[in-house]
């Protein structure tokens, strides 16, 4: 029999296996509280007897993330790791620090699977999808490690959480609870490259969080070569969902757009950005493309970022450059881990 991961329970569920096990209730809020400290094994519970640690152990399992790499960028104190996985698979999670608080990004699946030709994780390939559990990890073990509360989670390091559906929402369930991390939805941001049928269950479910879509090109031409996503759902299919998105939970959605020079930074492109956006709660992110090994993508000039800025404000649409952080350490997704693993 496959071991149970006893992390991804919230409190009334793990009671609820307790009882069905035979194990008296108080336990259930015993082990939860523990698991909730960050250990990494059930020898780690001082107050659990020794038989029921046995009898957990036979049953369940603790996916824990260990630190394989730390990086701290000396430019302006981004920290970037590389965990390790209980199978040994490898992820990356990086914390920023801004004037309103320490935020942190955390991987969704071990690689991905859609392919995106500017990405160093889609480079790499699909794995499997991570455990909500694991995902808690990810900010407890860098909690635990910095020794201060993370305010803002953002779903934006490797993998595509809409791709983990049920994983991720599990995930959000259990961060935000109060018996549980506690972190308010309104910090939370989950960005995906735009898997629509997902977009309009997630907006269905009216949560508070912020919705951030990887849109980077304004028509189809150029988005079916940059992200084979948008062969399956197209440019028009995404803002319709994205509108829809709005509509039900009065959330202003972020576009992501990384300025790759000679791609999608063109006046026309932005005219084309702005028409199309124009009727969508929305504002923009332009993010400078950062330059994954061989792909021959390059950044656009300072000029550029300001030229489509500009026309965008011609239709009432918000954009801002994302700053670039932990440029010395690799902080972009993927990067660090595809060093790792091939040296
Ligand atoms: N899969 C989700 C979330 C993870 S990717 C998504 O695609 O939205 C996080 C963000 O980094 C996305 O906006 C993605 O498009 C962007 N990104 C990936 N590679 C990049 C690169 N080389 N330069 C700039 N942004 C990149
Ligand atoms: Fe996956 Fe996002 Fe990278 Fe595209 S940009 S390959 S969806 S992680």
């Amino acid at each position: 029999m496959d071991k149970i991961d006893i992390k991804s329970f919230d409190l009334k569920e793990l009671t609820e296996k307790f009882i069905e096990d035979g194990i008296q209730k108080y336990r259930a809020k015993q082990v939860f509280d523990w698991l909730n400290k960050g250990i990494s094994s059930f020898d780690e519970m001082q107050n659990i007897p020794k038989d029921l640690k046995a009898a957990l152990n036979e049953k369940y399992f603790i996916p824990s993330c260990s630190i394989e790499i730390k990086r701290v960028s000396k430019l302006d104190g981004t920290i970037k790791y590389l965990y390790k996985l209980y199978d040994g698979e490898y992820i990356e999670a990086v914390i920023m620090k801004y004037h309103h608080g320490i935020s942190i990004c955390i991987s969704s699946q071990v690689g991905c699977k859609m392919g995106c030709t500017f990405c160093a994780t889609g480079k790499g390939g699909f794995k499997r999808n991570l455990y909500p559990s694991e995902m808690l990890s990810e900010i407890e073990t860098a909690e635990k490690d910095i020794g201060e509360r993370i305010s803002n989670i953002v779903l934006m390091g490797m993998g595509e959480p809409l791709d983990n559906f049920d994983n991720v929402m599990k995930f959000l369930k259990l961060v935000s609870s109060e018996e549980g991390m506690n972190k308010g939805m309104r910090h939370i941001s989950l960005s995906t490259c735009g898997i629509v049928d997902k977009i309009y269950k997630l907006a269905d479910m009216k949560l508070q969080l912020t919705l951030s879509v990887s849109l980077h090109a304004p028509n189809n031409t150029i988005r079916n070569h940059t992200m084979p996503v948008n062969k399956k759902w197209n440019v028009e299919e995404l803002l319709e969902a994205c509108k829809y998105y709005g509509k039900v939970t009065g959330r202003r959605i972020s576009f992501e757009y990384a300025v790759i020079s000679g791609i999608n930074d063109s006046d026309e492109c932005a005219h084309e950005l702005g028409r199309k956006l124009k009727p969508v709660l929305c504002h923009v992110n332009l993010i400078p493309v950062n330059d994954v090994t061989d792909t021959g993508y390059k950044k656009s000039s300072q000029k550029r970022h300001q030229a489509i800025i500009n026309i965008l404000s011609n239709y009432g649409i918000t954009a801002t450059i994302r700053r670039t952080l932990g440029a010395d350490i690799e902080a972009a997704c993927g990067q660090l881990k595809g060093k790792h693993i091939s040296t």
